[in-house]
């Protein structure tokens, strides 16, 4: 069908072409009104945060404040500054509404929007329209000044569009250009380091924090800062959302002109002045094999690292020396603390591998079987093509494991920075369309490659022809199977970025395809910087390089593979059944109750 119109309750029909439908966020104020708190829309509070009773205050989200309810951090922070003032004996200190400007962090869609943008007639518009450039601007403008702003597509000026609504300046004289930002002005040539150049002092860069250029500009000048991650840490400036880092840096390039190096090397942490590449070199060249080893050898600035450093480190001595280094659970987050990915109430979801995504009725059986047994809340088929048990208990999770091990489960890695799932479509076995046997072949790789720890989670796929059912063209690594053989693909993402894969090469057998997905996955085991995917790997090394090594060089490609082959003696041992013979024993003893009696001693 196609849309006509859209009928209102009262019968009233509005004609329409498209419909579409916003839904936003409410505050949970029941807890506050079953108190006897006043509440509205969220929970009701005075210029002081105070709510109905002058005890209790409330901040965030939750509360409204003059008929507004807020959900940037921008003006929550300004609460908590405001309520932390009143309680230190700051009568004077009130929460003022003033205009949060929301930026879109979607990759490939760049919104901005401000303030006021509703038609009326003491209002006028600019807009600026460029279909083929994907650029959409429209300034709202009331007596000369600037009371909203939309921007699509090209939002850099975004700062100055605020500047000039935040001050309420007359634009007359600026009229004609003013649509085309700050670059424009006075005759200037597009120069987008003028713009910010072009910016005052007071005007916001970072929204988030309410840091302003001036601030910046003064604590690189004053602290000599020469990082971005410094002047995070000495300004907050771009520490929040991070959308506004392009600014910050631009700030960074005006004020310390050559001395800003974009590319200069980040360190892992506030422990080190390594950088990750540094640190991965050194841990191989000076046979470093336990943490303590490389923050003693590298000059660590803390005694035990932090929650930034120990697992990366953790990672890399893994990887390097997997016979040799045992894993340090405790430097690992809690999914791969508990073998289980944790859930928004403290519970955990259990996903089993099913080798390719396939199963069987003896599995079904097994799995409904746990469900019952542990009342099971809610049991879910996820995109990996395998089985989500949500809602399982801490202290249960041994029980549910061994049930599961007895029908032939192991973890299915769900939670871990390895292997996760090998999705396949059906392949020869069943499809008419179908060119090799994918569903085969994706069971052979997830076999071979389970257990194996990565930089960050590797997702994989094999589509038995170019109809790609199962998606393989989005993946970490994909294979495409053709009448003559294996299309390997890699550099793939389908999740906070979207990205298509590159081809690696294609290969006439299975054994080869094998061979060139393992020594792929072993390159960028070695040379890939925690929490870094495969695709932004990629990136950085180079498509050329990586295809020159893995399908160029065959010696190296075996080099590769035989030492991803060796590491897989070590790794590919169920942590599950690991755990049901009584490991990490500790990790899921229920949290005991102790009454107040008790917790007051
Ligand atoms: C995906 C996403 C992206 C976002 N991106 C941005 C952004 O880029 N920029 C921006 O400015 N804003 C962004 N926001 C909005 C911003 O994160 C929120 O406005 C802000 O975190 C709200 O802070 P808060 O402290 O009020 O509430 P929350 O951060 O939601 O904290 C409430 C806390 O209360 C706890 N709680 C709830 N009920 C109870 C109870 N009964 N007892 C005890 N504890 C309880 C919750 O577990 C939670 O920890 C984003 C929000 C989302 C969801
Ligand atoms: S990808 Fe090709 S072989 Fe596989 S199910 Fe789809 S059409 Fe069939
Ligand atoms: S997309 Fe993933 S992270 Fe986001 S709500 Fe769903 S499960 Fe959670």
């Amino acid at each position: 069908g196609k849309v006509e119109g859209v009928e209102l309750v009262d019968g009233t029909v509005i004609p329409a072409t498209l419909v579409i439908m916003a839904a936003g966020i409410r505050p949970n104020a029941g807890l506050a009104k079953e108190a006897g708190l006043t509440t509205n829309r969220g929970i009701v509070v005075d210029h002081a945060m105070r709510t109905s009773d002058p005890d209790i205050y409330a901040l965030g989200e939750c509360a409204e404040i003059g008929g507004h309810v807020y959900g940037l951090v921008a003006p929550l922070y300004e609460m908590a500054r405001v309520a932390a003032g009143h309680l230190a004996g700051d009568e004077a200190a009130r929460f003022v509404h003033v205009d949060t400007p929301t930026k879109l962090k979607v990759t490939g869609i760049d919104v901005y929007s401000l303030g006021d943008f509703a038609d009326g007639d003491d209002r006028e518009e600019i807009v600026l329209r460029d279909a083929s450039a994907g650029v959409y601007k429209r300034l709202i403008l009331k007596d000369d000044r600037i009371i909203g702003t939309v921007l699509f597509g090209e939002v850099a000026d975004g700062a100055w569009f605020n500047d000039l609504k935040k001050k309420s300046a007359n634009i007359s004289e600026m009229r004609d250009t003013l649509i085309f930002g700050p670059a424009f002005q006075a005759g200037a040539a597009r120069d987008p380091g003028a713009a910010v150049a072009a910016l005052p002092d007071d005007a916001e860069i970072c929204g988030c924090n309410g840091i302003c250029k001036g601030r910046i500009t003064g604590t690189i000048k004053a602290k000599g800062l020469t990082t971005l991650d410094e002047v995070r840490a000495h300004t907050k400036a771009s520490a929040s959302c991070g959308t506004c880092t392009g600014l910050v840096e631009q700030l960074m390039e005006l004020t310390l002109g050559d001395a800003f190096n974009r590319t200069a090397v980040q360190p892992m942490c506030a422990c080190t002045t390594l950088g990750h590449d540094d640190v991965r070199r050194l841990i191989v060249a000076k046979s470093l094999k336990t943490m303590a080893a490389v923050m003693q050898e590298l000059e660590w600035k803390t005694s035990c690292g932090c929650a930034k450093c120990r697992p990366a480190l953790n990672y890399y001595l893994v990887s390097d020396w997997p016979d040799e280094y045992a894993d340090d659970y405790q430097s690992r987050f809690i999914n791969e603390r508990a073998h289980a990915n944790i859930q928004k109430d403290g519970t955990f979801s259990v996903v089993p591998r099913m080798w390719g995504g396939i199963t069987s009725a003896n599995e079904l059986r097994a799995i409904a079987d746990v469900v019952d047994k542990f009342a099971i809340p809610t049991v879910k088929v996820t995109g990996g093509q395998r089985i989500d048990m949500l809602g399982v208990r801490k202290e249960d999770l041994p029980a549910v494991w061994a049930d599961l091990g007895k029908a032939g489960f192991v973890s299915g890695h769900a939670y871990a920075k390895g292997l996760r799932t090998v999705k396949t479509c059906v392949g020869t076995d069943w499809c008419r369309f179908g060119t090799q046997d994918s569903t085969g072949l994706g069971v052979r790789i997830e076999k071979f490659m389970w257990g194996s720890w990565t930089p960050a989670k590797v997702k994989m796929a094999v589509s038995g022809c170019p109809r790609n059912c199962a998606e393989a063209t989005c993946k970490d690594v994909g294979v495409i199977c053709v009448d003559s053989g294996y299309e390997i693909h890699f550099a793939g993402a389908a999740g906070l970025d979207i990205k298509g894969t590159e081809i690696l090469g294609q290969v006439k057998t299975e054994d080869e395809a094998i061979e060139h997905i393992a020594a792929l996955v072993q390159m960028y085991r070695e040379q890939g910087r925690y929490l870094e995917r495969i695709y932004k790997w990629a990136k950085r090394v180079g498509l050329d390089e990586i295809r020159r090594q893995i399908v160029q060089d065959g010696e190296k490609r075996r080099a590769y593979y035989d030492r991803f082959v060796f590491s897989q003696k070590f790794a590919q041992v169920d942590p599950w059944s690991e755990r049901v013979s009584g490991k990490d024993k500790h990790e899921f003893r229920p949290m005991a109750t102790i009454g107040f009696a008790e917790a007051a001693e």
